[in-house]
């Protein structure tokens, strides 16, 4: 992955100490882990590295926006990335473990990866909903869903209930949801 790199830190010639990090996330970084549900976006993301001779603590602050297809008429909408938190690391070489706020890394290692850590703070820094304001959405579209049939629906809800079986997820459940009511206005 050609993102790999970019978002890493060389702590190994670090003395104790505080540190800042900038880094920024455009769309490239989405594209390398083939995400659907974010189609671009940028993002500024500033971290504060507490060196110390046993850890690392680090805060990590990212603010921007992210291109995601809006659930009620489909379009691309932006939506506000704003996430703060803290990520402890630690030094082991029989560790290899991260549950999103400690992570465990070999003492050979000289870099700090964060890639991973970074794309998962923005996707789960996401709204459960992700639509435009009020008014924004794009009316020819809205209309053209206002044009499904009872029968059309009814056949969409029946489908869906059995792919529930197989597990259809919460996100296409919000999408049907928000199509079921955009009806019954
Ligand atoms: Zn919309």
């Amino acid at each position: 992955m050609e993102q790999i790199g970019l978002y890493t830190i060389a702590y190994k010639g670090l003395k104790n100490g505080s540190y800042d990090f900038d880094f920024k996330v455009d769309s490239a970084l989405f594209e390398a882990y083939e995400t659907e549900e974010i189609k671009g976006g940028n993002c500024d993301v500033r971290i504060t590295l507490q060196r110390s001779e046993s850890m690392l603590e680090l805060n990590v602050a990212i603010e921007g926006t992210v291109i995601c297809e809006c659930d009620r008429c489909l379009e691309d909408c932006d939506i506000p990335v704003d996430y703060n938190g803290d990520l402890v690391v630690k030094f082991s070489d029989e560790t290899d473990y991260y549950d999103g706020e400690v992570m465990w890394i070999s003492p050979a290692d000289d870099m700090l990866d964060l890639t991973q850590y970074i794309y998962e703070s923005i996707v789960l820094s996401l709204p459960y909903s992700r639509v435009h304001e009020e008014g924004e959405c794009n009316p020819d579209m809205l209309a053209s869903f206002t044009e499904i049939t009872e029968e059309e629906l009814e056949a969409m809800e029946a489908k869906a209930q059995e792919e529930d079986v197989v597990g259809l997820d919460d996100h296409n459940k919000s999408i049907l949801e928000a199509l079921k009511s955009s009806l019954e206005e």
